[in-house]
């Protein structure tokens, strides 16, 4: 089905991004309470698809897990982003089937 194969190639994308990033870093996310990979924002957005922007307004809202470093640079915790991600895609796809035309 159409659905069964956008996740697919959500999936494959994420893959090939995370294999080609030098920012991931293992460690525990005390939000999460367990051992998640960190990334950039920059990393999010493009596993996302989606700008800068609206990781940094995720993190805002805190709809996202994410550490702040003592040098100031902030990593994403993964397993936050994809849940949040899925999220969004599902409000996504249920707007454009309530406004067709959009
Ligand atoms: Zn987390």
């Amino acid at each position: 089905m159409k659905w069964r194969r956008t996740e697919i190639t959500i999936e494959t994308q994420q893959r090939l991004i995370l294999r080609k990033t030098s920012s991931l870093l293992a460690r525990r996310c005390e939000q999460c309470a367990v051992e998640s990979t960190m990334i950039s924002p920059e990393d999010a957005a493009l596993i996302c698809g989606s700008g800068t922007r609206a990781i940094y307004r995720w993190l805002e809202t805190e709809t996202i897990h994410f550490v702040e470093t003592s040098r100031g640079t902030v990593h994403i915790c993964l397993n936050s982003l994809l849940q949040a991600h899925n999220t969004a895609r599902v409000a996504t796809a249920a707007d454009v089937h309530g406004h067709s035309t959009a």
